[in-house]
């Protein structure tokens, strides 16, 4: 039997843990372009000292773990990389004081585990990679999934303000935590400490005739936006609901703005036929928003699986919103064929 207080406090102090990190990498994006001269290295350096920190906190709480992660050790292995090495252990001893080249490799390899469990973690140690480089929103995103199906969720959000009435598009000096663990509910909580006040989010719903407010991608090659648009429009046509200008914003932080009621919906519109979703951009995400209320299926109505490896490999796309608001999101994805041809 899976200990579920036990699981969700490691994850919690694990998150809370690498949310700090990634702060402070942040906090340093000048100077550790200029250490690695490479404009996209911050990334790289908070990516694997955030999947360092989760696997040893997963470690240090639980002993052996199963914990696939996207990250792998084999470019900080690489001597030509030594400078990338020293700029990730700088930033995991901002929370590991003694650790130790060798302790952050290892750490960062607890993450190589495989699906073929009967439950397993699973992380994006930095989901929203762009919206890190922009100073918007990223997540630390870990789920915990047993037989195909996600049954806790830990999502840091550093900059996401918990004010709703602030713009998304900023950074936010406190940020805040999910956590949900499956038909227990979700709390929203403090990002960077296992110790804050957890608020309950009450189970949503969407009104009939109120605006439907959605939120997708700020990449266009991650979602389909003129799909979306498309989606509006017929919604309004049929006479289904008013519906406003579509929120953008990066990573898994969408399912918390629809578990927050922020947003009335998060769709995830295929640009490619060949793309397959992984399963740590939507484990811990998935969970979140289910346990507020919302349904969460792909765009042809189907649950997701992640009993197929590392990759949503039977479903296309995503629909995440309240009941009423997912009904009307599958008519008129329906109605207009989108997806038919992925
Ligand atoms: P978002 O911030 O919601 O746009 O999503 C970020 C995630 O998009 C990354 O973690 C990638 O794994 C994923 N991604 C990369 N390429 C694609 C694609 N072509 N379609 C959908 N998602 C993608
Ligand atoms: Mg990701």
């Amino acid at each position: 039997m899976t200990d579920y207080a036990k699981f969700s406090e490691a994850g919690r102090h694990a998150v809370a843990a690498a949310s700090i990190v990634c702060r402070s990498v942040q906090d340093a994006l000048e100077e550790v372009r200029s250490v690695t001269k490479d404009d996209k290295s911050p990334v790289t350096v908070a990516d694997y000292a955030s999947q360092a920190i989760v696997g040893f906190a997963l470690r240090e709480r639980l002993g052996d773990v199963v914990l696939v992660a996207e990250e792998a050790s084999a470019f900080l292995r690489d001597e030509d990389n030594a400078v990338f090495l020293a700029a990730t252990l700088a930033a995991v001893r901002e929370v590991w004081e003694d650790a130790t080249e060798a302790d952050v490799l290892g750490a960062i390899d607890i993450g190589a585990g495989d699906t073929s469990h009967r439950g397993f973690w699973t992380l994006d140690p930095i989901d929203g990679t762009k919206g890190f480089l922009r100073n918007q929103q990223y997540a630390v995103a870990l789920g915990y999934v047993e037989n195909g199906t996600p049954t806790i969720g830990v999502m840091g959000c550093p900059n996401l303000p918990v004010d709703m009435s602030l713009p998304l598009d900023e950074r936010d000096p406190d940020g805040c935590m999910y956590l949900a663990v499956k038909n227990e509910g979700v709390y929203e909580t403090a990002c960077d400490t296992d110790k804050g006040e957890m608020v309950r989010l009450t189970r949503l719903d969407h009104a009939e005739g109120e605006e439907i407010s959605v939120c997708g991608s700020v990449e266009k090659a991650h979602s389909n936006a003129s799909d979306t648009d498309r989606i509006l429009g017929w919604i309004e046509s049929q006479g289904l609901g008013a519906t406003g200008e579509p929120v953008r914003l990066d990573s898994q932080c969408k399912y918390s703005v629809v578990a927050r009621g922020q947003a009335d919906a998060y769709l995830r519109l295929p640009t490619r036929k060949d793309y397959v979703e992984r399963i740590w951009d939507h484990a811990a995400g998935s969970c979140i928003a289910n346990e507020s209320g919302a349904f969460v299926t792909d765009i042809f109505g189907r649950n997701l699986d992640f009993s197929h490896g590392r990759g949503l490999e039977k479903n296309t796309g995503i629909v995440c919103a309240p009941p009423r608001v997912h009904g009307v999101m599958l008519r008129a994805i329906g109605a207009l064929g989108i997806g038919k041809d992925a």
